[in-house]
Protein backbone atom coordinates (compact mmCIF):
# COMPACT_ATOMS: atom_id res chain seq x y z
CA UNK A 1 0.00 0.00 0.00
CA UNK A 2 1.44 3.59 -1.06
CA UNK A 3 1.85 5.64 2.07
CA UNK A 4 1.91 9.52 0.67
CA UNK A 5 3.02 11.49 4.06
CA UNK A 6 1.08 14.55 2.60
CA UNK A 7 -0.90 16.52 -0.10
CA UNK A 8 0.44 17.48 -3.00
CA UNK A 9 -1.60 20.92 -3.03
CA UNK A 10 -2.63 21.57 1.30
CA UNK A 11 -0.01 22.52 3.25
CA UNK A 12 1.82 19.73 5.34
CA UNK A 13 1.35 21.47 8.28
CA UNK A 14 -2.33 21.59 8.47
CA UNK A 15 -1.90 17.71 7.89
CA UNK A 16 -0.99 15.42 11.26
CA UNK A 17 -0.65 11.81 11.57
CA UNK A 18 -3.21 10.88 14.79
CA UNK A 19 -1.65 7.78 15.19
CA UNK A 20 1.25 5.59 14.14
CA UNK A 21 -1.18 2.94 12.04
CA UNK A 22 -0.32 1.66 8.66
CA UNK A 23 -2.75 2.41 6.09
CA UNK A 24 -4.16 -0.78 5.11
CA UNK A 25 -5.71 -2.41 2.17
CA UNK A 26 -9.80 -1.44 2.99
CA UNK A 27 -12.44 -0.88 0.22
CA UNK A 28 -12.21 3.42 0.21
CA UNK A 29 -10.96 6.27 2.19
CA UNK A 30 -13.29 7.41 4.67
CA UNK A 31 -13.81 11.22 5.54
CA UNK A 32 -15.15 11.83 9.16
CA UNK A 33 -16.58 15.14 8.53
CA UNK A 34 -17.16 16.63 12.27
CA UNK A 35 -16.25 20.24 12.97
CA UNK A 36 -15.84 21.53 8.86
CA UNK A 37 -19.37 20.58 7.81
CA UNK A 38 -18.87 21.85 4.69
CA UNK A 39 -18.52 20.21 0.93
CA UNK A 40 -16.43 23.21 -0.28
CA UNK A 41 -13.23 25.20 -0.03
CA UNK A 42 -12.27 21.99 2.81
CA UNK A 43 -8.54 20.76 2.95
CA UNK A 44 -9.76 17.78 5.07
CA UNK A 45 -12.38 17.13 2.15
CA UNK A 46 -9.61 17.80 -0.93
CA UNK A 47 -6.96 15.32 1.06
CA UNK A 48 -9.20 12.95 1.45
CA UNK A 49 -10.16 12.63 -1.89
CA UNK A 50 -6.52 13.16 -2.93
CA UNK A 51 -5.41 10.27 -1.19
CA UNK A 52 -8.75 8.26 -2.37
CA UNK A 53 -7.31 9.19 -5.69
CA UNK A 54 -3.33 7.60 -5.33
CA UNK A 55 -4.92 4.79 -3.55
CA UNK A 56 -6.90 4.06 -6.22
CA UNK A 57 -9.77 3.95 -4.15
CA UNK A 58 -13.42 6.04 -3.70
CA UNK A 59 -14.36 8.07 -0.64
CA UNK A 60 -17.00 8.27 1.44
CA UNK A 61 -17.87 10.80 4.32
CA UNK A 62 -19.32 9.96 7.21
CA UNK A 63 -21.19 12.30 9.82
CA UNK A 64 -22.22 11.59 13.45
CA UNK A 65 -24.88 13.28 14.97
CA UNK A 66 -25.20 12.98 18.58
CA UNK A 67 -28.50 13.98 20.34
CA UNK A 68 -25.85 14.79 23.48
CA UNK A 69 -23.76 17.19 22.05
CA UNK A 70 -22.48 19.67 24.77
CA UNK A 71 -24.61 22.81 25.47
CA UNK A 72 -26.44 22.28 22.14
CA UNK A 73 -30.55 22.53 21.49
CA UNK A 74 -33.00 22.21 18.89
CA UNK A 75 -31.80 26.02 17.66
CA UNK A 76 -28.46 24.47 17.40
CA UNK A 77 -29.44 21.44 15.53
CA UNK A 78 -31.87 23.24 13.19
CA UNK A 79 -29.04 25.46 11.83
CA UNK A 80 -27.18 22.34 11.65
CA UNK A 81 -29.30 20.63 9.73
CA UNK A 82 -29.89 22.89 7.34
CA UNK A 83 -26.11 22.98 5.97
CA UNK A 84 -25.43 19.23 6.46
CA UNK A 85 -28.68 18.53 4.31
CA UNK A 86 -26.85 20.77 1.55
CA UNK A 87 -23.52 19.36 2.17
CA UNK A 88 -24.94 15.58 1.53
CA UNK A 89 -26.39 16.93 -1.68
CA UNK A 90 -23.15 18.98 -3.08
CA UNK A 91 -21.29 15.93 -2.53
CA UNK A 92 -23.15 14.44 -4.43
CA UNK A 93 -22.67 16.28 -7.46
CA UNK A 94 -18.98 15.23 -6.85
CA UNK A 95 -19.51 11.82 -6.75
CA UNK A 96 -19.09 11.35 -3.19
CA UNK A 97 -21.36 9.77 -1.07
CA UNK A 98 -21.92 10.74 2.66
CA UNK A 99 -23.83 9.36 5.56
CA UNK A 100 -25.16 10.88 8.45
CA UNK A 101 -25.63 8.80 11.26
CA UNK A 102 -26.87 9.18 14.53
CA UNK A 103 -24.89 8.19 17.54
CA UNK A 104 -21.21 9.33 19.47
CA UNK A 105 -19.12 11.42 16.56
CA UNK A 106 -16.44 8.87 17.41
CA UNK A 107 -18.29 5.83 17.51
CA UNK A 108 -20.14 6.29 14.54
CA UNK A 109 -16.65 7.17 12.27
CA UNK A 110 -14.83 3.83 13.79
CA UNK A 111 -17.62 1.38 12.61
CA UNK A 112 -18.17 3.26 9.24
CA UNK A 113 -14.28 2.87 9.13
CA UNK A 114 -13.89 -0.52 9.57
CA UNK A 115 -13.13 -1.46 6.08
CA UNK A 116 -11.18 1.67 5.52
CA UNK A 117 -7.87 2.41 3.91
CA UNK A 118 -7.29 5.09 5.92
CA UNK A 119 -9.64 7.83 7.92
CA UNK A 120 -9.41 11.65 7.59
CA UNK A 121 -10.94 14.00 10.01
CA UNK A 122 -11.10 17.48 10.51
CA UNK A 123 -9.70 19.45 13.17
CA UNK A 124 -11.77 20.91 16.58
CA UNK A 125 -10.09 22.82 19.80
CA UNK A 126 -12.57 22.29 22.23
CA UNK A 127 -11.60 19.89 25.11
CA UNK A 128 -14.18 16.90 23.73
CA UNK A 129 -12.91 17.60 20.27
CA UNK A 130 -9.43 16.80 21.10
CA UNK A 131 -10.87 13.49 23.33
CA UNK A 132 -12.88 12.49 20.02
CA UNK A 133 -10.05 12.56 18.10
CA UNK A 134 -7.91 10.89 20.14
CA UNK A 135 -10.56 7.74 21.06
CA UNK A 136 -10.72 7.12 17.37
CA UNK A 137 -6.86 7.67 16.65
CA UNK A 138 -6.43 5.26 19.46
CA UNK A 139 -9.62 2.41 18.76
CA UNK A 140 -8.64 2.75 14.23
CA UNK A 141 -7.32 -0.13 12.67
CA UNK A 142 -6.09 2.17 9.97
CA UNK A 143 -4.50 5.34 10.10
CA UNK A 144 -6.20 8.84 11.03
CA UNK A 145 -4.94 12.07 9.94
CA UNK A 146 -6.26 14.89 10.67
CA UNK A 147 -6.29 18.37 8.76
CA UNK A 148 -6.71 21.16 9.99
CA UNK A 149 -9.25 23.61 7.92
CA UNK A 150 -10.90 25.72 9.89
CA UNK A 151 -7.78 28.67 10.66
CA UNK A 152 -6.04 30.60 7.84
CA UNK A 153 -2.85 29.86 9.46
CA UNK A 154 -2.39 26.22 11.70
CA UNK A 155 -2.49 26.62 15.03
CA UNK A 156 0.73 25.45 15.79
CA UNK A 157 2.69 27.69 13.04
CA UNK A 158 1.18 30.81 14.46
CA UNK A 159 2.35 29.78 18.49
CA UNK A 160 3.50 27.36 20.81
CA UNK A 161 1.80 28.79 24.01
CA UNK A 162 -1.34 30.90 25.23
CA UNK A 163 -0.90 34.49 23.49
CA UNK A 164 -0.90 37.36 25.44
CA UNK A 165 -3.49 39.56 23.70
CA UNK A 166 -3.68 40.41 19.96
CA UNK A 167 -0.78 42.35 19.82
CA UNK A 168 1.14 39.71 20.56
CA UNK A 169 -0.16 37.26 18.30
CA UNK A 170 -0.49 39.49 15.57
CA UNK A 171 2.76 39.83 13.89
CA UNK A 172 3.47 35.82 14.78
CA UNK A 173 0.30 35.71 12.37
CA UNK A 174 0.85 37.94 9.81
CA UNK A 175 4.58 37.02 9.22
CA UNK A 176 2.77 33.61 7.91
CA UNK A 177 -0.25 35.28 6.01
CA UNK A 178 1.46 35.06 2.52
CA UNK A 179 2.27 31.38 3.09
CA UNK A 180 -1.24 30.79 3.67
CA UNK A 181 -3.61 33.31 2.01
CA UNK A 182 -4.15 31.25 -1.40
CA UNK A 183 -6.31 28.92 -2.80
CA UNK A 184 -5.42 25.42 -2.73
CA UNK A 185 -5.99 23.10 -5.70
CA UNK A 186 -9.16 21.17 -6.22
CA UNK A 187 -9.20 17.59 -8.24
CA UNK A 188 -12.16 15.29 -9.49
CA UNK A 189 -12.87 12.04 -7.07
CA UNK A 190 -11.86 9.25 -9.84
CA UNK A 191 -13.51 6.86 -8.26
CA UNK A 192 -17.37 7.56 -7.43
CA UNK A 193 -18.64 6.24 -4.25
CA UNK A 194 -22.00 6.55 -5.39
CA UNK A 195 -24.25 3.65 -5.39
CA UNK A 196 -22.06 1.84 -3.13
CA UNK A 197 -23.45 -0.58 -0.56
CA UNK A 198 -21.16 0.04 2.43
CA UNK A 199 -21.63 -2.13 5.63
CA UNK A 200 -22.00 -0.02 8.72
CA UNK A 201 -23.01 3.51 6.71
CA UNK A 202 -26.25 2.44 5.66
CA UNK A 203 -28.24 3.81 8.31
CA UNK A 204 -28.52 7.04 6.45
CA UNK A 205 -30.61 9.73 8.14
CA UNK A 206 -33.23 11.45 5.63
CA UNK A 207 -32.12 15.13 5.42
CA UNK A 208 -34.64 15.88 3.68
CA UNK A 209 -37.61 15.77 6.00
CA UNK A 210 -35.73 17.95 8.74
CA UNK A 211 -39.35 18.82 10.64
CA UNK A 212 -39.30 15.26 10.82
CA UNK A 213 -36.25 14.38 11.99
CA UNK A 214 -36.19 17.26 14.29
CA UNK A 215 -38.91 15.74 15.98
CA UNK A 216 -36.97 12.48 16.51
CA UNK A 217 -33.88 13.75 17.95
CA UNK A 218 -34.07 14.01 22.10
CA UNK A 219 -32.83 16.98 22.70
CA UNK A 220 -32.98 19.91 24.32
CA UNK A 221 -36.35 22.04 22.84
CA UNK A 222 -36.33 24.69 25.31
CA UNK A 223 -34.53 27.22 22.71
CA UNK A 224 -36.73 27.61 20.23
CA UNK A 225 -35.40 27.43 16.00
CA UNK A 226 -34.59 31.33 14.26
CA UNK A 227 -34.33 30.12 10.87
CA UNK A 228 -36.89 33.50 10.16
CA UNK A 229 -33.63 35.34 10.83
CA UNK A 230 -30.63 32.50 9.84
CA UNK A 231 -31.08 29.66 7.41
CA UNK A 232 -27.99 27.30 7.67
CA UNK A 233 -25.75 26.46 4.62
CA UNK A 234 -22.57 27.21 2.76
CA UNK A 235 -25.15 28.93 -0.04
CA UNK A 236 -26.73 30.82 2.61
CA UNK A 237 -23.50 32.10 3.91
CA UNK A 238 -22.19 32.98 0.62
CA UNK A 239 -25.18 34.81 -0.36
CA UNK A 240 -24.71 37.03 2.94
CA UNK A 241 -21.39 37.30 1.96
CA UNK A 242 -21.79 38.63 -1.25
CA UNK A 243 -24.51 41.36 0.25
CA UNK A 244 -21.99 42.15 2.69
CA UNK A 245 -19.53 43.19 0.29
CA UNK A 246 -21.19 44.77 -2.06
CA UNK A 247 -23.37 47.34 0.90
CA UNK A 248 -21.96 47.12 3.48
CA UNK A 249 -17.90 46.78 3.71
CA UNK A 250 -17.11 50.14 2.97
CA UNK A 251 -19.12 51.15 6.62
CA UNK A 252 -16.96 48.19 8.06
CA UNK A 253 -14.60 50.47 9.83
CA UNK A 254 -16.47 53.40 11.16
CA UNK A 255 -19.31 50.84 12.13
CA UNK A 256 -17.87 48.24 14.44
CA UNK A 257 -19.26 50.13 17.43
CA UNK A 258 -22.57 51.39 15.88
CA UNK A 259 -25.11 48.19 16.51
CA UNK A 260 -28.21 50.15 15.21
CA UNK A 261 -26.86 49.50 11.68
CA UNK A 262 -26.25 45.78 10.23
CA UNK A 263 -22.85 46.48 8.91
CA UNK A 264 -21.10 43.68 10.03
CA UNK A 265 -20.71 40.05 8.08
CA UNK A 266 -22.97 37.51 10.10
CA UNK A 267 -20.80 35.11 9.28
CA UNK A 268 -19.83 33.52 12.94
CA UNK A 269 -22.63 31.43 12.54
CA UNK A 270 -22.02 30.01 9.61
CA UNK A 271 -17.89 30.23 10.90
CA UNK A 272 -18.72 27.77 13.98
CA UNK A 273 -20.28 24.87 12.25
CA UNK A 274 -17.34 25.00 9.32
CA UNK A 275 -20.27 25.80 6.82
CA UNK A 276 -18.25 28.56 5.64
CA UNK A 277 -14.06 28.68 5.02
CA UNK A 278 -12.39 31.41 7.03
CA UNK A 279 -9.52 31.21 4.21
CA UNK A 280 -12.62 31.38 1.16
CA UNK A 281 -13.77 34.60 3.40
CA UNK A 282 -10.43 36.43 3.33
CA UNK A 283 -9.56 35.40 -0.05
CA UNK A 284 -12.97 36.51 -0.93
CA UNK A 285 -12.59 40.05 1.14
CA UNK A 286 -9.04 40.30 -0.41
CA UNK A 287 -10.28 40.12 -3.70
CA UNK A 288 -12.25 43.05 -3.33
CA UNK A 289 -11.31 46.83 -4.93
CA UNK A 290 -9.41 48.63 -2.19
CA UNK A 291 -10.42 51.76 -4.07
CA UNK A 292 -14.27 51.37 -4.12
CA UNK A 293 -14.22 50.22 -0.20
CA UNK A 294 -11.63 51.91 1.11
CA UNK A 295 -8.07 49.92 1.91
CA UNK A 296 -8.88 50.14 6.13
CA UNK A 297 -11.99 48.62 5.07
CA UNK A 298 -10.30 45.14 4.22
CA UNK A 299 -8.06 45.36 7.18
CA UNK A 300 -10.20 46.02 9.79
CA UNK A 301 -12.37 42.84 8.44
CA UNK A 302 -9.37 40.65 8.29
CA UNK A 303 -8.00 41.93 11.67
CA UNK A 304 -11.37 40.46 13.06
CA UNK A 305 -11.45 37.46 10.81
CA UNK A 306 -7.96 36.18 10.76
CA UNK A 307 -5.93 38.07 14.07
CA UNK A 308 -8.77 38.20 16.93
CA UNK A 309 -10.77 35.62 15.49
CA UNK A 310 -7.19 32.66 15.59
CA UNK A 311 -6.35 34.54 19.26
CA UNK A 312 -9.90 32.65 20.29
CA UNK A 313 -8.27 29.72 19.24
CA UNK A 314 -4.96 29.80 20.26
CA UNK A 315 -6.94 31.01 23.26
CA UNK A 316 -8.59 28.01 23.73
CA UNK A 317 -6.16 25.11 22.41
CA UNK A 318 -3.55 26.69 25.01
CA UNK A 319 -5.51 27.15 27.74
CA UNK A 320 -7.06 23.52 29.45
CA UNK A 321 -9.66 25.43 31.79
CA UNK A 322 -10.97 27.77 29.53
CA UNK A 323 -14.41 27.61 30.21
CA UNK A 324 -14.15 28.19 33.62
CA UNK A 325 -13.13 31.75 36.48
CA UNK A 326 -9.94 30.62 36.57
CA UNK A 327 -8.58 31.08 33.50
CA UNK A 328 -8.72 34.54 33.58
CA UNK A 329 -5.39 36.34 34.44
CA UNK A 330 -3.70 36.83 37.62
CA UNK A 331 -3.93 40.55 37.42
CA UNK A 332 -7.95 40.60 36.78
CA UNK A 333 -8.56 38.28 39.38
CA UNK A 334 -6.71 39.98 41.85
CA UNK A 335 -8.40 42.85 40.86
CA UNK A 336 -11.18 41.71 40.92
CA UNK A 337 -11.36 39.67 44.39
CA UNK A 338 -10.08 43.25 45.83
CA UNK A 339 -13.04 44.59 44.79
CA UNK A 340 -15.52 41.81 46.06
CA UNK A 341 -17.54 43.44 48.83
CA UNK A 342 -18.02 46.43 46.92
CA UNK A 343 -21.68 47.64 47.20
CA UNK A 344 -23.49 46.45 44.39
CA UNK A 345 -26.80 48.77 43.88
CA UNK A 346 -28.28 47.02 40.75
CA UNK A 347 -28.26 42.94 41.18
CA UNK A 348 -30.30 40.56 39.15
CA UNK A 349 -30.43 36.68 39.33
CA UNK A 350 -29.69 34.33 36.10
CA UNK A 351 -33.45 34.62 35.95
CA UNK A 352 -33.95 37.91 35.95
CA UNK A 353 -31.71 38.33 33.39
CA UNK A 354 -32.76 35.64 31.03
CA UNK A 355 -36.33 37.69 31.02
CA UNK A 356 -34.56 40.82 30.07
CA UNK A 357 -36.01 42.29 33.04
CA UNK A 358 -33.17 44.93 34.21
CA UNK A 359 -33.57 48.69 34.78
CA UNK A 360 -31.43 49.03 31.81
CA UNK A 361 -33.49 49.23 27.96
CA UNK A 362 -30.58 48.95 25.98
CA UNK A 363 -29.21 46.03 27.88
CA UNK A 364 -33.13 44.57 27.82
CA UNK A 365 -32.82 44.78 23.96
CA UNK A 366 -29.61 43.16 23.41
CA UNK A 367 -31.02 40.22 25.91
CA UNK A 368 -34.00 40.09 23.97
CA UNK A 369 -32.09 40.02 20.52
CA UNK A 370 -29.93 37.13 21.30
CA UNK A 371 -32.84 35.38 22.45
CA UNK A 372 -34.96 36.04 19.63
CA UNK A 373 -32.43 35.78 16.91
CA UNK A 374 -29.69 33.95 17.53
CA UNK A 375 -27.46 36.66 17.37
CA UNK A 376 -25.82 40.03 18.56
CA UNK A 377 -23.22 42.82 17.36
CA UNK A 378 -20.08 42.36 19.02
CA UNK A 379 -20.01 46.42 20.40
CA UNK A 380 -23.30 44.91 22.13
CA UNK A 381 -22.32 41.42 23.35
CA UNK A 382 -19.05 43.74 25.08
CA UNK A 383 -21.97 46.04 27.10
CA UNK A 384 -24.42 42.93 27.70
CA UNK A 385 -21.28 40.96 29.30
CA UNK A 386 -20.01 43.69 31.30
CA UNK A 387 -23.47 44.14 32.61
CA UNK A 388 -23.68 41.00 33.84
CA UNK A 389 -20.52 41.46 36.07
CA UNK A 390 -21.77 44.33 37.38
CA UNK A 391 -24.81 43.05 38.55
CA UNK A 392 -23.80 39.59 39.77
CA UNK A 393 -23.02 38.78 43.45
CA UNK A 394 -19.72 37.36 42.43
CA UNK A 395 -17.65 37.82 39.19
CA UNK A 396 -17.57 34.10 39.61
CA UNK A 397 -21.13 33.80 39.76
CA UNK A 398 -21.48 36.56 36.83
CA UNK A 399 -18.74 34.61 34.59
CA UNK A 400 -20.79 31.54 34.68
CA UNK A 401 -23.93 33.28 34.02
CA UNK A 402 -22.50 34.81 31.04
CA UNK A 403 -21.17 32.15 29.32
CA UNK A 404 -24.28 29.54 30.07
CA UNK A 405 -26.70 31.71 28.39
CA UNK A 406 -24.14 32.62 25.58
CA UNK A 407 -23.80 29.26 24.91
CA UNK A 408 -27.63 28.89 25.17
CA UNK A 409 -28.74 31.32 22.78
CA UNK A 410 -26.32 32.14 20.16
CA UNK A 411 -26.16 30.81 16.99
CA UNK A 412 -22.12 30.98 17.26
CA UNK A 413 -22.26 30.39 20.96
CA UNK A 414 -19.98 26.86 22.53
CA UNK A 415 -17.32 28.61 20.10
CA UNK A 416 -13.71 29.18 20.33
CA UNK A 417 -14.70 32.77 20.26
CA UNK A 418 -17.87 32.19 22.83
CA UNK A 419 -14.91 30.67 25.87
CA UNK A 420 -12.24 33.79 24.77
CA UNK A 421 -15.35 36.63 24.42
CA UNK A 422 -16.78 36.25 27.85
CA UNK A 423 -13.32 35.65 28.95
CA UNK A 424 -12.16 39.30 27.75
CA UNK A 425 -15.22 40.31 29.92
CA UNK A 426 -13.08 39.07 32.97
CA UNK A 427 -9.20 40.82 31.85
CA UNK A 428 -7.91 38.00 29.22
CA UNK A 429 -6.55 39.58 25.93
CA UNK A 430 -7.12 42.93 27.46
CA UNK A 431 -5.04 45.01 29.76
CA UNK A 432 -5.44 47.07 33.30
CA UNK A 433 -7.63 50.23 33.35
CA UNK A 434 -8.01 52.79 35.64
CA UNK A 435 -9.89 51.53 38.72
CA UNK A 436 -13.20 51.66 40.05
CA UNK A 437 -15.75 50.47 41.76
CA UNK A 438 -17.05 46.47 41.39
CA UNK A 439 -14.59 46.27 38.25
CA UNK A 440 -11.40 47.33 39.65
CA UNK A 441 -8.64 47.58 37.05
CA UNK A 442 -10.68 45.57 34.69
CA UNK A 443 -12.80 47.44 31.41
CA UNK A 444 -15.83 49.18 32.46
CA UNK A 445 -18.43 50.31 29.74
CA UNK A 446 -21.53 52.29 30.96
CA UNK A 447 -24.69 53.25 29.38
CA UNK A 448 -23.91 56.57 29.08
CA UNK A 449 -20.82 55.59 26.43
CA UNK A 450 -23.22 54.08 24.55
CA UNK A 451 -25.65 56.96 24.07
CA UNK A 452 -22.61 59.39 23.44
CA UNK A 453 -20.55 56.67 20.55
CA UNK A 454 -23.60 55.60 19.09
CA UNK A 455 -27.69 55.76 18.07
CA UNK A 456 -28.38 53.46 20.88
CA UNK A 457 -31.94 53.78 20.94
CA UNK A 458 -31.98 53.43 17.26
CA UNK A 459 -30.45 49.72 17.90
CA UNK A 460 -33.20 49.36 20.43
CA UNK A 461 -35.94 50.47 18.29
CA UNK A 462 -34.41 48.14 15.86
CA UNK A 463 -34.78 45.14 18.63
CA UNK A 464 -38.18 45.75 19.16
CA UNK A 465 -39.17 46.19 15.44
CA UNK A 466 -37.10 42.47 14.74
CA UNK A 467 -38.97 40.67 17.61
CA UNK A 468 -42.36 42.23 16.89
CA UNK A 469 -42.83 44.13 19.90
CA UNK A 470 -43.70 47.65 18.53
C1 LIG B 1 -19.00 38.73 25.54
C2 LIG B 1 -18.72 38.27 24.14
C3 LIG B 1 -19.23 37.05 23.72
C4 LIG B 1 -18.97 36.60 22.42
N1 LIG B 1 -19.48 35.39 22.04
C5 LIG B 1 -19.21 34.90 20.80
C6 LIG B 1 -19.72 33.65 20.40
O1 LIG B 1 -20.40 32.96 21.17
N2 LIG B 1 -19.41 33.21 19.15
C7 LIG B 1 -18.69 33.96 18.27
O2 LIG B 1 -18.45 33.51 17.14
N3 LIG B 1 -18.20 35.16 18.63
C8 LIG B 1 -18.45 35.66 19.86
N4 LIG B 1 -17.95 36.89 20.21
C9 LIG B 1 -17.08 37.62 19.27
C10 LIG B 1 -17.82 38.56 18.29
O3 LIG B 1 -18.72 39.35 18.99
C11 LIG B 1 -18.57 37.81 17.19
O4 LIG B 1 -17.71 36.89 16.57
C12 LIG B 1 -19.10 38.77 16.10
O5 LIG B 1 -19.92 39.72 16.70
C13 LIG B 1 -19.86 37.99 15.06
O6 LIG B 1 -20.49 38.82 14.14
P1 LIG B 1 -20.03 38.88 12.62
O7 LIG B 1 -19.80 37.52 12.10
O8 LIG B 1 -21.00 39.74 11.91
O9 LIG B 1 -18.64 39.61 12.77
P2 LIG B 1 -17.83 40.54 11.78
O10 LIG B 1 -17.59 41.82 12.49
O11 LIG B 1 -18.43 40.58 10.44
O12 LIG B 1 -16.40 39.80 11.74
C14 LIG B 1 -16.13 38.69 10.89
C15 LIG B 1 -15.62 37.53 11.71
O13 LIG B 1 -14.48 37.93 12.47
C16 LIG B 1 -14.48 37.29 13.74
N5 LIG B 1 -14.64 38.29 14.81
C17 LIG B 1 -15.30 39.46 14.78
N6 LIG B 1 -15.20 40.10 15.97
C18 LIG B 1 -14.49 39.27 16.77
C19 LIG B 1 -14.05 39.34 18.12
N7 LIG B 1 -14.31 40.38 18.90
N8 LIG B 1 -13.34 38.30 18.62
C20 LIG B 1 -13.03 37.25 17.85
N9 LIG B 1 -13.41 37.12 16.56
C21 LIG B 1 -14.14 38.12 16.03
C22 LIG B 1 -15.71 36.38 13.76
O14 LIG B 1 -15.31 35.09 13.37
C23 LIG B 1 -16.62 37.04 12.75
O15 LIG B 1 -17.57 36.16 12.20
C24 LIG B 1 -18.18 37.37 21.52
C25 LIG B 1 -17.67 38.60 21.96
C26 LIG B 1 -17.94 39.04 23.25
C27 LIG B 1 -17.38 40.35 23.69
Amino acid sequence: MPQPSHSLSIEPTRIKLLNQKKMTDGDFVLYWMQQSQRAEENQALEYAVELANHLDRPMVVVFGLTNGYPEANLRHYRFMLEGLRETVATLEKRGIQMAVQLGSPPDVALKAGQRAAAIVCDCGYLRFQKAWRRSLARKAACRVVQVEADVVVPVAVTSSKAEYAARTLRPKITRHLNEYLKEFHVVPLKNSSLGLDIKNLRANLNLEAIDALQSRLDVDRSVEPVNLFFKGGTREAKKRLKNFLNQSLKHYPDHHNQPQTDDISHMSPYLHFGQISPLYLALQVKAVDGRKVGLDAIEAYLEQLIVRRELAVNFVNFTPNYDTYDCIPGWASQTLSDHLSDDRPNRYSRTQLENAETHDPYWNAAMLEMKHTGFMHNYMRMYWGKKILEWSRTPQQAFDITLALNNKYFLDGRDPNSYTGVAWIYGVHDRAWPERPIFGKTRFMAASGLERKCDIMAYVKKINKTIGKD
